[in-house]
C-alpha cells in the first residue's frame, strides 16, 4: 500500500453531543455544522466503497481493458469524469504510456501500448504534471501557465477545468490520473482534488499488483515452455537410443542383408521422413555404384551404374554430408560439379558410409514435394545412424560372403525343379498377397477400434458439459487426468506394433477398472489417455484415482508370452473459475503430466499450485545462489575412478557441492540448472576449481589425476585456457594431474573455437574427456575432430545392463566401446553400483569406472584419510 497524505478516517465527522442552549442562532450554527458533517460522512462512505471496488477489480481475473474501464466507472461515481485518462510513467526509461483514455472532444486517442519518450512530449501538460509531482487544478490555460508549458494545438482542446493528480509510490512519480471538463458549468472542487488523490493511489496499487501477477504468470509460462522443450529433447534422444540399439541388434540377427537394409530403412523412418530412401555402395573394383536397397515414390528402379556425376558420387568423393534444396542442386549443376539423375527432388540429403575411414557408399533420403524439407538436424541424425550402419555392415560382410555361396547352391537346386516350383510359387504368391491385404485391413480396423474407448472430441464434449454444470453450480467439482504411458514408444519399437497394441488394450482395461461409473476414460491417441472424474469433493479424490491407476499399471503384463512392464505419468487439473473451455483444462492437465514426467516418471502432478510454487521457489533459489557465491559456499567433493580389473586407484572426479550453513550439503541436481541459466555457474566453477587446485597436491600423491567438470560456457570464454593454466601455475599443479570433463553439448556450439581451445590445452598437457556419453548425440559424427582423450559412458547405460548376451543396453555399450577403440579413446563407465554391473562391463572389455560400488563422492579430508594420503605427498 502506498503512503497516503491523508487517511479516509480523517474525513469522518466527529460525533458530539448537542449542546443545551437556548440561543437559536447557536442552534442554527450547530445544525449547519451537523449538515456539513453528514455530507462529509456520505462522501467518506462513497469513497470507502470506491476504494473497495478498486481493490476488488484489481484482484479479479478480468482482462486489462475491462479493469481499466471499471476504474473509469468508479471514478465517475465520485465526480464528473466523462473526460478521464490514466497515464503510466516509467522513470527508468523516462517514457509515458496512456493506458486508458476517454474524451468527449478530443478525436485523437493515444495508443495504449505505445511507450512515448518524454523527450518528444515537451509541450504535454500531463508530462509537466508528472514532473511537478503534486496535484493541479484549474482552467487548462492557467495550469499551463503555472507549470510553464507553452500552448500546443496538436495536444487536444483546452478545457474549462483540468484536474490532474500524480500517482506516487515511495516518493517516485509512476503516472497520473486526469479528469477535465469542457463545460463552464461543471467545475472541480478542493474535495474532488482530495478524492482523486486517494483514488489515484489505489489505482496505482491495483495496477502494480496486476503487473506482478502478470510477471509471475509469464515466468510460469516460460518455465512450462522450457520444460516441454527439455522433454521433447529427451524423447528425441531416447528414440535415437532405441534406434541405435536396434541397429546394433539387427546387425547380428537379420536373416539376409536385404532384411537388414529393410530394418535400417524402418529405423531411419522412425527418425525422419524416409519415404524415398536408398543405400548406394561402391562395387569391389571401385568403378561402379550399386543400389542394393531403394524405396522410392517416383523412381521404381535404381540400376547399377558406372561412377558418374550424380549427387551420390559427389557425397562419396567429398566424404561430407550434403543437404541441398532445389536451388542448391541447381547451383551444383551450374558449377558443373554434378549432373542430375532420376526425378529431380525438392530436397536431397545424403551422408557417406565409411568403413575404416574409407568411403564405401552413401545413404540418401529425398523429398519430391515442398511439404517436407530436411534440416541440419536431420543431417546430424542420418550421419549418426550411418556411422553405426557402416559398422554393422562391416561386421556382416564376412558372414555374408559365406551365406551367398550357400544361396547360390540353393538357387541351382531350385531351378532344377522349375516347372513345379513355378506353379507352386504362383499359387503361394497369390495366397500371400491376399493374406497381406487381409492383415492390413484387420490392422487398420484394429487401430480404429483398438481400445473401444471414446476419443478426444467425445471427451471434450463430456468435459464441456461438466464445465457448464460447474459454472452453474460451483460445488459440482470435477477433474481431468492426463495420462501418458512412460517409454511406451521404446517398448513398441522393440517388441513390435501388435504386441504394443495389446499392451494399450490391457492398459485401457486396467485404467477402466480404477474409476467409477459416470467417470469417462478416453484414448487421446498413441499412448495418451484421459480420465474425467465427475462429482469429486477435493483434489484428494483425483489424487487417489491417480494413485490407483499408477499402481495398477505398474503390475507387469503378460502379452504374447512376454512379460512387459510399463508405467504411467499423470497430470491432474481441477476445474476452477478460470477455465473457459474444456481445452484449457486438458492443456493444464497435459502441462502437469509433463511435469510429472520431468520429475521422474511413474508419478502424478497437480497443476497450478505446484507450477506456481516451482516458479516462486526458482526466484528464491536465484537469490540464494548469489548470496552463496559471495559467502564462498561451494566446494568440491571427490569420487575415485578405479581400474575395474584390480580396484586400483586411477583418479578422482571433482564434483561440486553447496555447503549451506543451515540446509547442509546439496548436489548439483538441485541448483545447477538455474545457476547455468542465470550465468552464475561459471563463477561457482572457478570457486570450486581453486579449491581443487589446492587439494590436488595431496590427492595426486599416488599419481592419480583429478577431473574438473567444465560447463559449456567456459569453452566459449576467450580467456578460459589462460585463466586455467595461470591458476594451475599459481598452485604448482602439474598438467598431467588435471583433466577436464566436457559434455557433447559444449562441443557443438562454436566447434572451431572449442576445438582450438581443447587443442591448446592438450599441448599444455591437460587432457579432456567427453562426459555423459550417449545422452546427447549430435556431435557424434564429428567426434574425431575434437582432441579428446576419452569418453565417460553415461550411467543410464550402466544401469540398464542385463546379464546374458543381449538385452538392456549391452549392445549399445559394446557399440560405444568399438567406436572408442576405432578412434583410440579411453573409456570410463559411470555409475557402477553393483558387482554384476562391474562384471558385465569387464566382459564388454571396459577397464575403467567409477560409482557407488567403489565409493560415493566424499570431502577431501575423508578421501585423504581413506587412502592414507598425507600432506607430505608420498604414499
Ligand atoms: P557427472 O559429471 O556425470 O557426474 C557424475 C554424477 O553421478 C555425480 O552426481 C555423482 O555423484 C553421480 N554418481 C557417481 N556414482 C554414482 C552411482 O553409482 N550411482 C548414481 N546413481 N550416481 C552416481 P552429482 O555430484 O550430483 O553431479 C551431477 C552433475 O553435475 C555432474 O554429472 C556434472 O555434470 C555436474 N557437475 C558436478 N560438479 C560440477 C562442477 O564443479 N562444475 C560443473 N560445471 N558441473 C558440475
Ligand atoms: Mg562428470
Ligand atoms: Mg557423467
Amino acid at each position: 500500500m502506498p503512503h497516503h497524505p491523508l487517511s479516509p478516517g480523517e474525513l469522518k465527522p466527529t460525533v458530539q453531543a448537542l449542546p443545551r442552549t437556548d440561543d437559536t442562532s447557536a442552534l442554527a450554527a450547530e445544525v449547519q455544522r451537523l449538515r456539513v458533517d453528514v455530507e462529509r460522512l456520505g462522501r467518506a462512505e462513497r469513497l470507502q466503497r470506491a476504494l473497495f471496488a478498486i481493490s476488488d477489480l484489481a484482484s479479479s481475473d478480468q482482462d486489462a481493458a475491462t479493469v481499466l474501464h471499471g476504474l473509469h466507472e468508479i471514478v465517475g461515481r465520485l465526480m464528473y469524469a466523462e473526460n478521464f485518462y490514466i497515464v503510466r510513467y516509467s522513470p527508468e526509461t523516462d517514457t509515458m504510456r496512456f493506458i486508458y483514455f476517454a474524451d468527449s472532444l478530443d478525436p485523437i486517442k493515444p495508443d495504449p501500448t505505445e511507450e512515448l519518450p518524454a523527450s518528444q512530449m515537451g509541450n504535454s501538460l500531463t508530462l509537466a504534471l508528472i514532473r511537478h509531482g503534486r496535484p493541479v487544478l484549474g482552467p487548462s490555460d492557467d495550469v499551463r501557465r503555472a507549470l510553464n508549458v507553452p500552448r500546443d494545438e496538436t495536444l487536444g482542446p483546452d478545457s474549462e477545468d483540468w484536474l490532474g493528480v500524480p500517482m506516487v509510490d515511495e516518493g517516485v512519480v509512476r503516472g497520473a490520473v486526469v479528469v477535465q471538463s469542457y463545460d463552464p458549468e461543471t467545475r472541480y472542487s478542493e474535495d474532488d482534488r482530495a478524492l482523486l488523490g486517494y483514488v489515484a493511489q489505489h489505482i496505482l496499487t491495483a495496477l502494480a499488483r496486476r503487473d506482478a501477477q502478470e510477471e509471475l504468470e509469464r515466468r510460469v509460462d516460460e518455465r512450462t515452455r522450457e520444460l516441454r522443450q527439455q522433454i521433447a529433447e529427451r524423447e528425441r534422444s531416447e528414440r535415437l537410443q532405441a534406434a541405435l540399439f536396434r541397429i546394433a541388434e539387427q546387425a547380428g540377427r537379420s536373416e539376409s542383408i536385404e532384411v537388414f537394409y529393410a530394418e535400417v530403412h524402418g529405423i531411419v523412418s522412425a527418425l525422419l521422413d524416409a519415404r524415398n530412401f536408398f543405400i548406394a555402395l561402391l562395387t569391389d573394383d571401385g568403378r561402379e555404384l550399386d543400389f542394393p536397397y531403394s524405396v522410392d515414390e517416383r523412381d521404381q528402379k535404381r540400376p547399377r551404374r558406372r561412377l558418374a556425376k550424380g549427387l551420390t558420387e559427389y557425397v562419396l568423393a567429398s566424404g561430407q554430408p550434403l543437404l541441398a534444396d532445389r536451388d542448391g542442386i541447381h547451383d551444383l549443376v551450374a558449377e558443373g560439379k554434378v549432373q542430375s539423375f532420376g526425378t529431380p527432388s525438392v530436397c536431397w540429403l545424403g551422408v557417406p558410409l565409411q568403413i575404416g575411414g574409407q568411403p564405401v557408399g552413401v545413404i540418401a533420403v529425398q523429398s519430391y514435394t515442398p511439404d517436407y524439407l530436411y534440416t541440419k538436424r536431420d543431417q546430424e541424425l542420418l550421419s549418426f545412424v550411418s556411422f553405426h550402419i557402416a559398422q554393422a555392415l562391416e561386421r556382416r560382410q564376412a558372414n555374408e560372403s559365406l551365406r551367398l555361396a550357400y544361396a547360390e547352391l540353393e538357387q541351382r537346386v531350385a531351378s532344377r525343379t522349375s516347372e513345379l516350383a513355378d506353379a507352386n510359387r504362383e499359387l503361394l504368391d497369390q495366397i500371400s498377397v491376399r493374406e497381406r491385404m487381409e492383415h492390413k485391413l484387420k490392422h487398420e480396423a484394429m487401430h480404429d477400434t483398438l481400445t473401444g474407448l471414446p476419443n478426444r472430441s467425445h471427451l471434450l464434449g463430456r468435459m464441456g458439459m461438466a464445465l457448464s454444470r460447474y459454472r452453474y453450480d460451483p460445488t459440482q467439482l470435477f477433474a481431468v487426468l492426463f495420462l501418458d504411458l512412460d517409454r511406451f514408444k521404446v517398448v513398441n519399437d522393440s517388441v513390435g506394433h501388435l504386441v504394443g497394441d495389446e499392451l494399450l488394450k490391457e492398459a485401457a482395461r486396467r485404467i477402466g477398472r480404477c474409476v467409477r461409473d459416470p467417470d469417462m476414460v478416453a484414448r487421446l491417441g498413441g499412448d495418451e489417455f484421459a480420465i474425467v472424474l465427475d462429482f469429486i469433493h477435493t483434489a484428494d479424490d483425483a489424487v487417489a484415482v491417480a494413485d490407483r491407476v499408477i499402481s495398477s499399471l505398474a503390475e507387469p503384463m503378460r502379452i504374447a508370452g512376454k512379460e512387459l512392464y510399463t508405467s504411467a505419468s499423470i497430470g491432474i487439473a481441477l476445474v476452477d473459475g478460470r477455465y473457459r473451455s474444456p481445452e484449457e483444462l486438458l492443456r493444464d492437465a497435459d502441462v502437469a503430466m509433463y511435469r510429472a514426467k520431468a520429475t521422474g516418471r511413474q508419478r502424478y502432478a497437480l497443476f497450478d499450485e505446484h507450477l506456481h510454487e516451482a516458479a516462486l521457489k526458482l526466484l528464491e533459489l536465484e537469490g540464494d545462489l548469489r548470496r552463496a557465491l559471495q559467502r564462498q559456499e561451494f566446494e568440491p567433493h571427490y569420487q575415485p575412478i578405479i581400474s575395474l580389473a584390480d580396484g586400483g586407484l586411477v583418479g578422482f572426479e571433482a564434483l561440486m557441492r553447496w555447503h549451506h550453513p543451515v540446509r547442509g550439503l546439496s548436489a548439483p541436481g538441485d541448483f545447477i540448472g538455474i545457476a547455468e541459466e542465470t550465468g552464475s555457474l561459471e563463477h561457482m566453477d572457478w570457486q570450486v576449481y581453486e579449491l581443487v587446485c589446492r587439494d590436488t597436491k595431496r590427492l595426486s600423491a599416488r599419481n592419480a589425476y583429478i577431473t574438473l567438470n567444465v560447463s559449456p560456457r567456459h569453452l566459449r570464454a576467450p580467456d578460459f585456457e589462460s585463466r586455467l593454466l595461470e591458476m594451475m601455475a599459481r598452485h604448482a599443479v602439474k598438467p598431467a594431474h588435471l583433466r577436464l570433463e566436457v559434455t557433447e553439448g559444449a562441443l557443438l556450439e562454436q566447434p572451431e573455437q572449442v576445438q582450438a581451445c581443447l587443442g591448446r590445452l592438450r599441448e599444455a598437457g591437460v587432457l579432456t574427456l567427453l562426459d555423459d556419453f550417449g545422452t546427447g548425440y549430435s556431435s557424434l559424427s564429428y567426434l574425431h575432430r575434437f582432441p579428446l582423450h576419452g569418453l565417460k559412458i553415461d550411467r543410464s547405460f550402466v544401469a540398464e545392463l542385463r546379464s546374458g548376451e543381449s538385452g538392456g543396453s549391452t549392445a549399445i555399450v559394446r557399440a560405444i566401446r568399438l567406436l572408442a577403440d576405432s578412434l583410440g579413446l579411453e573409456v570410463i563407465a559411470e555409475g557402477i553400483e553393483t558387482e554384476e554391473q562391474r562384471y558385465q562391463l569387464r566382459l564388454l572389455g571396459l577397464s575403467l569406472g567409477q560409482g557407488y560400488l567403489f565409493s560415493r563422492p566424499a570431502s577431501a579430508s575423508e578421501i585423504l584419510a581413506r587412502y592414507g594420503m598425507s600432506d607430505g605427498g608420498t604414499a
